[in-house]
């Protein structure tokens, strides 16, 4: 992902013309590599789901590029594009609402494999049943509706239609954002083990830092539309570079009550992405903050061995 950026009209008047821009994602650069998970999280608003949908079109990009196993995807037609969706998946927060509840299992799991040309009727039987048992659920269930199933089940459901076609990358939206405790980590260790089976890669977002932990290899951290921080993920959490970054994780309450961390309190709100900051998107609320800050908006700088960060404070020249 090179520079990638979605910005959204804002329009108003009797006329609606357009009077502003919302910048959702402002220009965010990363690689994911093959069999990898990789983490995205931030405050809700920080762009993090429309960047995940502007990496697979679901939403026109304004600007940058996606290469996708080399090439730009950016600049595929629809048809080219059709073709290429079977690799690339997507599972949302709500699988409740990604599910239609007047279909049965067996076809909205089987959707996926009309779509892409398995026309007979017997194959999308028998690859529904295989892929219901290979989430965690059988055949059984397939000629059920989704308000037959708990919250888990029916992501376990979302999960097999993404699977349909053997995709190599599948963006994952706050997947077990809406699902109990308990069933969280049922999920998650669901997706590592495809992931392992399948040589499945991950874009895995969510806000909750301890889910993105649990799953991730490296992990990146947005903040009004922009990328901060990205690096493996112990490096991450042990060592956080990024005065947000190390905000963020101050404000986790650790498993440990003996090891007491300084937590680091931030002034104000999120200021509205369509009137970011000047300079770093941070500053407003950075509590080391510089004079240059305001101005110039640091670069997203490789400053140790894969370890990225958007910060004057490592720009030193
Ligand atoms: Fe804080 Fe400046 Fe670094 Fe932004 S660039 S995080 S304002 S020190
Ligand atoms: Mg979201």
């Amino acid at each position: 992902v090179n520079n990638l950026k979605k910005y959204f009209d804002i329009r108003g008047g009797v006329l609606g013309r357009k009077i502003g821009e919302v910048k959702a994602v402002d220009g965010i650069s990363f690689t994911v590599n093959e069999g990898e998970i990789v983490g995205i999280v931030g405050e809700s608003g920080c762009g993090k789901s429309t960047a995940g949908k502007a990496i697979l079109r679901l939403i026109e990009p304004s600007a940058g590029e996606v290469k996708f196993e080399d090439r730009d995807i950016t600049q595929l037609s629809a048809e080219e594009m059709r073709k290429l969706r079977r690799n690339m998946q997507i599972i949302f927060q709500d699988p409740y609402a990604s599910l239609n509840p007047r279909h049965t299992v067996e076809k909205i799991v089987g959707e996926p494999l009309l779509i892409h040309g398995v026309n007979s009727a017997k194959e999308r039987k028998e690859r529904v049943k295989e892929l219901l048992e290979v989430v965690g659920l059988s055949a059984y269930h397939a000629s059920r509706y989704p308000h037959q199933f708990s919250g888990g089940q029916r992501q376990r459901i979302g999960i097999a239609r993404a699977l349909a076609n053997n995709p190599k990358l599948i963006i994952c939206d706050e997947p077990v954002s809406a699902l109990d405790v308990s069933v969280q980590s049922q999920i998650l260790n669901l997706m590592e083990e495809l992931r392992d089976e399948f040589n499945l890669t991950y874009v895995f977002i969510a806000h909750d830092l301890s889910v993105v932990k649990h799953i991730s290899d490296r992990v990146g951290v947005m903040y009004l539309g922009r990328m901060v921080e990205l690096t493996e993920k112990d490096k991450l959490y042990d060592d956080p570079k990024h005065p947000y970054t190390q905000a963020l994780l101050s404000a986790v309450p650790l498993p440990d009550p003996d090891i007491v961390k300084e937590r680091v309190i931030l002034k104000g709100d999120v200021p509205s992405p369509s009137d970011p900051p000047t300079g770093c998107a941070f500053h407003t609320r950075c509590p080391v903050a510089m004079d240059i800050c305001n101005e110039v908006r640091p670069e997203f700088l490789e400053i140790e061995d894969n370890h990225f960060v958007a910060c004057h404070l490592y720009n030193k020249e």
